[in-house]
């Protein structure tokens, strides 16, 4: 049977839980306005094209990239507000897969882990 982590121990890892979910809300909302700026002066481009344009070709790369750590911060939410459901429901620190404790140490560096690390591995 897994141990029960200690009300005030869930209390602490919410805290963390919970400004790194309105931190990576934030990110977000920056990477949606910049790649709304970007669609923008791309449309614009396009209308007067120039094949000897760099910048646009660099500005199609930057794109693409801030789509690639967008959907990484988005991933990352994902996990985060998972991990806050279990707070709340008192699952929080128990291994999916194996029904375990996850040790306080690996919850210490990863607050939004939802396996131990053997299954973590298996997966
Ligand atoms: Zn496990």
């Amino acid at each position: 049977m897994a141990r029960q982590l200690a009300k005030s121990t869930v209390d602490k890892f919410r805290a963390r839980l919970e400004e790194e979910r309105a931190r990576l809300q934030s990110l977000i909302d920056d990477y949606e306005q910049e790649l709304e700026e970007a669609r923008l002066s791309e449309s614009s481009s396009d209308r007067s094209p120039d094949p000897g344009n760099a910048e646009a070709s660099s500005t199609k790369l930057e794109y693409a990239k801030e789509l690639s750590i967008e959907q990484n911060t988005i991933d990352l939410l994902g996990k985060v507000e998972r991990a806050l459901a279990k707070t709340d429901e008192g699952t929080y620190g128990i291994c999916e897969s194996c029904g375990k404790s996850i040790p306080l140490a690996r919850l210490d560096v990863l607050p939004y882990a939802t396996h131990c690390v053997d299954c973590a591995r298996k997966a």
